[in-house]
């Protein structure tokens, strides 16, 4: 019977959300709460390239609550990274050329429309993922790092400096700079990084220089303008939130990567063991060619990808791609094609169509299977009881698939009828009560007047309408017993009931049938 496992394969098959929910909970074991892990720099517009990062965590969140975990969902706007870079399609470029080398949250708005750059940036994206039923919890960096959150991080990587910077250099080709430092430093006078560590005067102090001239020392638990290197940040703030998953695009997850640094530090450093973590492809446009990049100017954010696509089939074209695979988007004549076999996932839902392409394939092979199975030894019979189990398992999951539609239908039906119950209940309680008083009053009416008025009152007009009286014929059972046969249904309970125990009943015989059972 190999087609035997073949169907029970084929009803194992999972969401790739699903399953990594799943290794989640093995690599972390069972935890009260889990966290779970975006982010980027607001150095830009965020594309539906860094938009996979958002989805990717909130679909492996909604799989971990789905078997029952709590959830944290952090994103973090890391705007306090500097800005390093004029983006290619924003305008006002001489006033942010000013901004050069200062902390993006820093930096004015070139729209005008916001408080600053990264503020503008942030907003597009934070306006729009409610739209897609995506609500994280958002950290803003430079909010944190200014407000010393930081500081015991910042001490931790600065004490152990030398032992950051062996790890990083085991990957590089060049050693990093014997002075290198973990931490950078805003300076106070100009607000650039145009800076460089001097000394390390206390373990919470920083003695800097500035490119402008300026040159102080200051004390990091007072003042938050150190901010720790990206390749440190990472790993710290891993341990600050406690973090269990957070997946990175290709660029962070090859071999020697801020991925595998970041492992590496946060294990070593701050004996946190790094967030279970997953690489997600890049997204292309068709027809663009390659990875979607700011500054070659074919991206498209989420705002323009919305002008186009329905929430729901955006959300439908990350679900349905497991996120190591990468896919094009299309904003040709595919845009149909995709609504269509949107409409056709849609109706499945509904159950107009096969709902699950592995349960079709599983129930057509049990079918097939069924219909060669041919009974004739003790063996062939052991293989027949195996193949009903996994017809039991199979049945689970139809009703699993079922449940998955009907379940969230049912309450919400549970919760529309609590909502109108009690107006029902008072409503049939008027109207049984006054009905009462109009048949009391009919009734008394009738006794009252002759027969030649009876025919009158049959009809009560009203500004409303008229009520009528209907005289129904009903039955009333005076003698049971000389009821023709033909009028009599048997009480199959008591006749049961007593034939069982053993009395003999005129018509009646008792037989034995067998039935199967078998319990998994
Ligand atoms: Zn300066």
């Amino acid at each position: 019977m190999s087609k035997k496992k073949e169907f029970h394969e084929a009803t194992e098959k999972e969401h790739w959300a699903d399953n990594i929910a799943k290794k989640i909970v093995a690599d972390k074991g069972e935890l009260e709460e889990y966290t779970v892990a975006a982010g980027i720099t607001p150095s830009g517009v965020v594309h539906i390239g860094n938009f996979r990062e958002i989805i990717t965590v909130d679909l492996i969140a909604k799989a971990l609550r789905k078997i029952g975990k709590k959830v944290r969902f952090i994103y973090s706007w890391d705007d306090y990274d500097v800005f390093r870079k004029i983006p290619a399609n924003f305008p006002n470029k001489e006033v942010l050329e000013k901004y050069l080398c200062q902390p993006i949250v820093d930096v004015p708005d070139p729209f005008e429309k916001h408080t600053s750059f990264a503020e503008h940036n942030e907003k597009e994206v934070e306006e729009q993922l409610p739209n897609l039923g995506i609500f994280p919890e958002f950290l803003y960096q430079a909010k944190k790092y200014r407000a010393r959150e930081y500081s015991e991080g910042i001490k931790t990587a600065i004490l152990n400096r030398k032992k950051i910077k062996e790890l990083l250099d085991a990957w590089r080709k060049e050693p990093l700079a014997e002075e290198w430092s973990p931490v950078r430093v805003f300076c106070e006078k100009c607000n650039t990084d145009k800076t460089k560590i001097l000394d390390y005067p206390s373990e919470y102090e920083l003695k800097y220089s500035c490119e402008c001239g300026f040159e102080d020392t200051f004390d990091f638990r007072k003042k938050g303008i150190a901010k720790l290197q990206w390749r440190v940040d990472w790993p710290m703030r891993w341990s600050f939130e406690k973090v269990q998953f957070e997946p990175s695009g290709k660029e962070h997850s090859s071999d020697g990567g801020s991925n595998t640094t970041a492992s590496e530090i946060s294990k070593q450093i701050w004996e946190y063991s790094a967030p279970y973590h997953i690489m997600y492809e890049f997204i292309s446009i068709k027809g663009t060619g390659g990875k979607m990049s700011s500054s070659k100017g074919n991206t498209i954010d989420l705002n323009e990808m919305l002008s186009i696509y329905e929430p729901s089939i955006i959300r439908n074209l990350f679900v349905r791609t497991i996120p190591s695979k990468s896919f094009e988007i299309s904003f040709d004549s595919d845009v149909i094609s995709i609504y269509d076999s949107f409409d056709k996932l849609e109706r499945s839902y509904f159950g107009e169509e096969e709902i699950n392409e592995n349960l079709k394939t599983s129930v057509a092979i049990a079918e097939r299977e069924c219909d060669g199975i041919n009974i004739t030894t003790t063996e062939e019979m052991q293989e027949a009881t195996d193949f009903v189990l996994g017809i039991k398992t199979l049945t689970k999951s139809v009703k699993a698939e079922k449940e998955k539609i009907t379940k969230p239908l049912n309450e919400s039906l549970k919760g529309v009828r609590a909502l109108f119950k009690p107006f029902e209940e008072k409503l049939k309680y008027v109207l049984d009560t006054t009905n009462n008083k109009i048949v009391d009053f009919s009734n008394k009416l009738e006794e009252e007047m002759s027969v030649d008025e009876e025919v009158k009152i049959t009809n009560i007009k009203s500004a409303h309408g008229t009520m009528t009286f209907r005289k129904v014929k009903d039955i009333e059972i005076v003698d049971v017993n000389i009821i023709p046969r033909a009028y009599m249904v048997p009480d199959m309970v008591l006749i049961r009931k007593h034939v069982v125990a053993g009395a003999k009943i005129d018509g009646v015989i008792l037989v034995e049938k067998k039935i199967p059972s078998l319990r998994a």
